[in-house]
């Protein structure tokens, strides 16, 4: 524990490459996304297992859910911003999130979707703030922030991969409730972890109503109603979630209404700062785009994987599925902090590429992933099954796009807002997120063959047309991104 409390130029003049707070960050986030992740395995199996969905139930509540946890990104950020600051929503966050996973470890089949609506808002309150709170680290110019970014992604990455094999298993062959009573258990390591390292981050993430003259008892008053409103809103996130028609409104609803509310904001901001406010609302856009044909992993990919492919990799067997499910995990793991040191490599000579050309190489590696996956097909035997290592090979590209765009993606948003509404502004990415889940169900759904007795032949033909057209779209973005690279740069204002 560090005793006395540090001020912001101490934090941000540190030396090396990482400030030391990234690794409390880090580790935070890792056991934070440990449950998520985990969550998120269990959630359809346990449906169709435990809650007797069907398969097409279950995914469209799995897809509700996922919409949700991330929308709600955007109100747990507003409220860091006006109310909370960053550390009390994630102690507020985490604090939901045990709760969610306590009440339905009491009772798994009766009371999981009320345990689910409390992760929902917990996730919200937690994880966009924790990765303002990153960008919190560094100086305005400091091109070292990318670099820390794409560290705090391994430590994503690390738990999204334990906790996606741990609790699927605990679920499977223990029991239910000791896998939801497990993310309590984690997300209180997670508090802990965060909580002893407090006092490093010095003014970081305090609320802002001190800083704008509330009184404390006034203050006071106004976490207690956020503390309180946030409860009362529950049921109505149940009915929204049990409902996927009510999904689809509140998707059509969620999106314009955060651009009326960012508008409303703008107008308290220079030219300047509102250009840049406008160039992160391209990144967040296309990254929409991004996440719609990323995301194909957890729904046609995965289906891809259990019909078409091989289980053997390199002669070793193993199990397309859990290739599918960890591969992009463990190649983030091994090369995010190598990628991070080369932009700070590439930036000591000069040549760091800008954030519009790294979003632009995020989309053509995503188009040569997915060309890699169509390729399969050239691969494929009599049967339509096909080649496991082509496939891993398809993943490892796409890692590379991922990580030219994601963690850019969370430094940007840091850069490129005011002070005032950096929550806002993370919400927002994430909110994308939501949107790229949901048009990635579309996408999948579009690809998949309607017939559900079709040969493995006609679901391979099927799924990697698909894919080359994904890939090609994906191009056209890339290029497109990179010629209007001048243009958004410009508003960027100097940004890098
Ligand atoms: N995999 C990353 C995470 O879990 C990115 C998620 C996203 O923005 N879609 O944080």
């Amino acid at each position: 524990m560090n005793g006395q409390t540090l001020t912001l130029d101490q934090i941000r003049d540190f030396k090396g490459k990482y400030p030391k707070q990234l690794w409390y960050l880090f580790g935070t986030e890792m056991w934070e996304r440990f449950c998520f992740y985990g969550m998120r395995g269990m959630l359809t199996v346990f449906m169709v297992t435990q809650l007797h969905l069907d398969d097409k139930a279950a995914n469209l509540q799995y897809g509700a859910i996922q919409a949700f946890v991330y929308a709600f990104t955007f109100i747990g950020g507003v409220f860091a911003d006006k109310i909370l600051g960053f550390q009390k929503s994630l102690f507020w966050g985490a604090t939901l999130m045990i709760l969610g996973g306590l009440v339905i470890a009491f009772s798994p089949e009766k009371l999981f979707y009320i345990g689910i609506c409390f992760s929902i808002i917990g996730t919200g309150f937690f994880k966009p703030n924790i990765s303002t709170m990153v960008g919190q680290l560094y100086h305005e110019n400091d091109s070292r922030r990318d670099a820390g970014f794409s560290l705090f992604y391994a430590g994503i990455n690390l738990g999204a991969l334990l906790g996606g094999i741990l609790m699927v298993y605990v679920g499977k062959y223990y029991s239910w409730s000791m896998a939801f009573g497990l993310v309590a258990v984690v997300m209180v390591i997670s508090l802990i972890n965060f909580g002893f390292r407090r006092k490093s981050f010095g003014p970081i993430g305090l609320s802002p109503l001190a800083a704008r003259g509330v009184t404390p008892s006034r203050q006071r008053t106004l976490e207690i109603a956020t503390y309180v409103g946030s409860l009362l809103v529950l049921p109505l996130i149940l009915l929204m979630v049990t409902n996927t028609r009510y999904t689809d409104l509140f998707m059509y609803i969620i999106g314009p209404a955060t651009l009326v509310y960012l508008a409303w904001e703008m107008r308290k901001f220079t030219r300047a700062e509102n250009r840049r406010l406008g160039a992160a609302i391209v990144f967040i856009l296309f990254s929409i785009l991004f996440w719609a044909f990323f995301e194909q992993s957890g729904g046609s990919l995965s289906l891809f994987a259990l019909n078409n492919l091989h289980g053997t990799f390199f002669g070793i067997p193993m199990d397309p599925n859990a290739v599918n499910n960890s591969a992009n995990s463990l190649f983030v793991i091994a090369f995010a902090a190598l990628v991070g040191l080369l932009w700070v490599w590439l930036s000591k000579r000069k040549l760091e590429p800008n954030s519009v050309v790294k979003f632009g190489l995020g989309f053509l590696l995503l188009a040569v992933a997915f060309y890699v996956f169509y390729a399969t097909l050239f691969f494929a035997d009599a049967d339509g099954v096909t080649s496991l290592e082509i496939f891993t090979l398809g993943y490892f590209v796409i890692t590379f796009g991922e990580l030219c765009l994601s963690p850019i993606g969370l430094s940007l948003m840091t850069k490129l807002s005011p002070q005032s509404i950096q929550g806002l502004m993370m919400g927002m990415w994430f909110l994308a997120s939501a949107y790229g889940q949901y048009v990635a169900g579309l996408l999948g759904a579009g690809m998949s063959s309607a017939d559900p007795n079709a040969s493995n032949v006609a679901k391979l033909m099927a799924y990697t047309d698909g894919y080359l057209q994904l890939g090609i779209y994906a191009l056209v973005a890339g290029v497109v991104l990179i010629a209007i690279s001048p243009l958004v740069r410009k508003l960027m204002h100097g940004i890098h």
